[in-house]
C-alpha cells in the first residue's frame, strides 16, 4: 500500500510517496515558485530531477507529479490506483480537531473556518486538498493537524491572560504548532526511556522552532502560541517580546499592524539580531570570526530555550529527558551544548564526546551519571503523516 503526502504552501507542494507498513521512501519532491515561474525538483530510485517547469497553479503542480510517479523515467509506480489514499498536512485544525481525520465536506468547511487564524497556511492546504478530490474522487484523502497532538494542554497553559470574552468570541489561545513532530519525537524517547509515567521536554529547533512539555505522552504546555511567532528565537521570527514593543515601533516607523506582523515574521529573529542570515551555518562561521552580534544571537537563542527547559521543568515537575530535533536540534552540536551547559544543578549533563558525533539515527547524548536523558531523536513529520493517513483507511 502507498501514501502520498502532500504539504501544500502558498506558492508550494512538498510531496513523498510512502509505504507506510514498511516506511519505504518511493519518492519524494518539492514544487516550487507555483503561479510564477516554476521550478521543480524530484527524486525516485536515487536519481534527482531538476527543472524549469510552468505551473501556473497547483492543479498543474500535482498533475505534473502524479505524471512523474506514472510515466517518468524513474517511474515508481504502474497507475494511480497504487495510491491507496493522500495525507494532508493542516497547519491549524483549531478546537475541531485532536487527531487526524478522513477529510470529508465538514472537515473542509471546518479548516476553512479555521482562515482566519492561519491566513497563509489554511487556504493553501484547501487549495491541495480540493484538487485532490477533483483528481482521484475515489482515494481517501485524510488531514493530519499541526495542532492536534496539543489539544490536551490544560486552560492554565492554553489562556492567555486577556479578557476571557477574547477566547469565547474570537478563539484567541494557544494552540502550538509542530505538533506532528513533537508527538513523534517525544513517542520515540518514552520508547527509550522504557517508562509509561514520563517527563520529556522536546526541542524542535529548525528555521521555526518550538518547544513541548510532554506528560506521560500528553502535551501539557507549548512555546508557540495563536500563531507561530509566539517563544522561541527563530530564524527570521522574533518570538516572544513585550507586546508594547509592537505599538511603539508602529509609530517610530510608520508600519501598519500587518507591516509590523511580517516584520516580526519575516526579518526579526536570527536573521535580524545578526544582520547576516537566518541560517545558523552561517552565523555561527560568522561568530567564529569574532562577529559580535552573530555571537549575541547566538547567546539569544541558546538562553530563550534555557529558559523554556527551567519552566517546563516546573510545569511536569522534573524531567526524565530533553529531545533535540530538526535542521539545528540533529546537526548543531554547539547550540545543543550552550544549552544544556549550566544546567547541571538540574541533572542535564551532556557528554560533550557523544554530543559531536554524526549521523541520523536516534541517539544518547547525555553521561551516564546524568540524571535526566538527553536524546537527539530524528523527526519525521511525513512518516507519521503516512502512518496516521495509514490508520484511519487500513480497515
Ligand atoms: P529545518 O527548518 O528543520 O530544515 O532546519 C533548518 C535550520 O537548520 C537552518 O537554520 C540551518 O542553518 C540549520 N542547520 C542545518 N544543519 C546545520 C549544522 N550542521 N549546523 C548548524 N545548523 C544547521
Amino acid at each position: 500500500m502507498l501514501v502520498l503526502v502532500l504539504n501544500a504552501g502558498s506558492s508550494s507542494l512538498k510531496y513523498q510517496l510512502i509505504n507506510p507498513k514498511t516506511t519505504e521512501i518511493k519518492a519524494t519532491g518539492l514544487c516550487e515558485r507555483i503561479g510564477i515561474d516554476g521550478r521543480l525538483v524530484h527524486e525516485a530510485k536515487s536519481h534527482q530531477i531538476k527543472k524549469d517547469l510552468l505551473m501556473p497553479t497547483h492543479k498543474e503542480a500535482i498533475e505534473i507529479v502524479l505524471d512523474l510517479l506514472i510515466h517518468g523515467e524513474e517511474k515508481v509506480i504502474d497507475s494511480i490506483d497504487e495510491i491507496k489514499a493522500i495525507g494532508h498536512r493542516v497547519v491549524h485544525g483549531g478546537e475541531y480537531f485532536n487527531h487526524s481525520v478522513i477529510i470529508d465536506d465538514d472537515v473542509v468547511s471546518k479548516i476553512q473556518s479555521l482562515i482566519p487564524l492561519a491566513p497563509l497556511h489554511n487556504p493553501a492546504h484547501l487549495i491541495g486538498i480540493n484538487i485532490c478530490r477533483e483528481l482521484m474522487p475515489n482515494t481517501p484523502n485524510i488531514a493530519v493537524f499541526d495542532t492536534a497532538f496539543h489539544q490536551t494542554m490544560p486552560a492554565s497553559s492554553y489562556l492567555y491572560a486577556i479578557p476571557y470574552e477574547d477566547y469565547k468570541e474570537h478563539a484567541v489561545r494557544k494552540y502550538g504548532f509542530h505538533g506532528t513532530s513533537h508527538n513523534y519525537v517525544s513517542k520515540e524517547a518514552i520508547k527509550m526511556l522504557n517508562k509509561i509515567d514520563s517527563k520529556v521536554i522536546v526541542c524542535h529547533l529548525g528555521n521555526g522552532s518550538s518547544m513541548c512539555a510532554v506528560k506521560n505522552g500528553k502535551s501539557i504546555d507549548t512555546s508557540m502560541g495563536l500563531s507561530p511567532l509566539e517563544g522561541l528565537v527563530m530564524g527570521t521570527r522574533s518570538g516572544d517580546l513585550d507586546p508594547a514593543v509592537i505599538n511603539y515601533l508602529m509609530e517610530k516607523k510608520n508600519m501598519t499592524a500587518d507591516e509590523m506582523i511580517n516584520y516580526l515574521n519575516k526579518k526579526s529573529g536570527m536573521l535580524g539580531v545578526s544582520g547576516i542570515s537566518s541560517d545558523l551555518r552561517e552565523i555561527i562561521e560568522a561568530a567564529k570570526n569574532g562577529d559580535e552580534r552573530a555571537k549575541t544571537a547566538i547567546d539569544i537563542k541558546c538562553n530563550r530555550i534555557k529558559k523554556y527547559i527551567c519552566s517546563y521543568a516546573g510545569v511536569l515537575n522534573g524531567i526524565d529527558a530533553i529531545c533535540f530535533t530538526a535542521g539545528i536540534g540533529e546537526n548543531a552540536d554547539l547550540i545543543r551544548e550552550r544549552v544544556c551547559s549550566g544546567l547541571e544543578f538540574m541533572g542535564i549533563e551532556i557528554d560533550n564526546e557523544k554530543n559531536i558525533i554524526r549521523n541520523n539515527k536516534n541517539r544518547v547524548i547525555s553521561k551516564d551519571s546524568s540524571k535526566v536523558k538527553i536524546y537527539i531523536i530524528p523527526t519525521n513529520e511525513e512518516y507519521v503523516i503516512a502512518h496516521d493517513t495509514y490508520e484511519l483507511v487500513k480497515a
